[in-house]
């Protein structure tokens, strides 16, 4: 089955009573038994399992080409539970621009379990370098990263890892498995944030792991998964997989509209510097090539004249909004070193942008205006 049939079909059951073609949402917490004691269709509590969200794990194992996947009720609980599936004192490598929640989270949580070191993740000499024998049991990749949009060699970083079995996660938010499948490259889980290009509306909070096989971290992601509680609810896994049905095509045009306008920048005097992996001129892009079928709605821009050029850029746009998150039909813009606070290391003449489903002469007009 190709990708537009298991995204429409893969998160669907067609209702055995009423013949509803679209899934219903089973609001119950609780199912009923039968008189020998058993749960006759295999459900107890929503905590351990309801069938919109079995629903929405087999349609994202499958678009991942993994053997199973769990829902959470974020993309930063999703995280959390491969960082509590290590023992405790595990090393992890972490790349040093990656998702600034994600970071915030490992730095004030699980640094107190964990012995986590950042490092530049586009860098393979850093990543071996960075290896503890015996201790590292984890590689945490983001490719494309946040915001900086750098990019991690997926194959060589899971070669060089699975020599000293070390298990690699890769954050696939950015690329979806449309463009970008971690599996086939190596990886041994990928994560997602759902709520960005998954729900891809704006409208749900959701998070995503899929493993490539069933070994015991994941057997102890799923306990930590039920257990923990960290789930979305019925209503939630109903508009993700509702979400998921258009993905494929959603991610096209976003692809289209971010190339042109990475290429109506690049070319813009007010311009400094654009990151995008889809351009030549990116230092990564023949990895990004190889790796990527295509290169995303995401892109990242610095321009001449500092913070204030920038804020004003952001204050001037007619149809692109200047708020937080991504992946959404409606194109988005922020500041990111204002979000991610004082210790950051993202130029503050850097605007992030999320390209939406916009007609993409709108946009370029939006984006010249604002320039001016
Ligand atoms: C948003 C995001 C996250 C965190 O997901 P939430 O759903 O906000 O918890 C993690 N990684 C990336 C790349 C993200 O964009």
């Amino acid at each position: 089955m190709k990708i537009e049939t298991i995204a429409i079909h893969a998160g669907n059951t067609t209702d055995s009573n009423t013949k509803a073609v679209v899934q219903p949402i089973t609001l119950s917490t609780t199912f009923e038994r039968a008189e020998d004691g058993s749960y006759p269709a295999g459900y107890i509590y929503t905590r351990a399992a309801n069938p919109n969200r079995l629903s929405l794990e087999n349609v994202l194992a499958k678009l991942d080409g993994g053997v199973e996947a769990c829902a959470f009720s974020s993309g930063n609980a999703a995280g959390s539970a491969v960082f509590q599936s290590l023992e405790p004192g595990s090393h992890v490598i972490a790349p040093e621009d990656m998702y600034h929640g994600l970071k915030a989270l490992m730095n004030e949580v699980y640094s107190r379990t964990l012995d986590i070191t950042y490092i530049d993740m586009s860098d393979l000499a850093a990543v071996e370098k960075s290896i503890k024998p015996h201790t590292t049991r984890l590689i945490w990749i983001e490719t494309p990263s946040n915001p900086l949009l750098k990019i991690s060699d997926i194959k060589a970083i899971c070669g060089l890892a699975h020599q000293h079995e070390i298990s690699v996660c890769c954050d696939n938010t950015f690329a979806t498995p449309v463009f970008q499948k971690p599996l086939d490259l190596g990886a041994d889980l990928v994560m997602y944030s759902s709520t960005k290009y998954f729900g891809g509306h704006s409208d749900v909070l959701g998070g995503a792991l899929v493993t490539k096989t069933t070994n015991t971290q994941w057997e102890k992601i799923k306990s930590i998964q039920t257990l923990s509680g960290a789930v979305p609810s019925p209503f939630d896994c109903y508009m993700t997989v509702r979400g998921l049905k258009t993905l494929p095509y959603r991610m096209r045009g976003h692809e289209a509209n971010a190339l042109k306008i990475a290429h109506f920048l690049e070319q813009h005097p007010a311009i400094e510097k654009v990151f995008y992996p889809g351009l030549e001129s990116h230092t990564s892009h023949n990895i990004a090539k190889s790796q990527m079928s295509g290169f995303s709605g995401m892109l990242s821009f610095t321009i001449k004249g500092g913070e204030e050029a920038a804020g004003k850029v952001a204050n001037s746009l007619k149809w692109i909004t200047q708020a937080t998150s991504l992946g959404g039909v409606e194109s988005l813009i922020e500041h990111r070193a204002s979000v991610e606070g004082p210790l950051t290391k993202t130029p503050f003449n850097l605007l992030r942008l999320s390209v939406g489903l916009e007609n993409i002469e709108d946009l370029i007009a939006d984006l010249r205006s604002a320039l001016e």
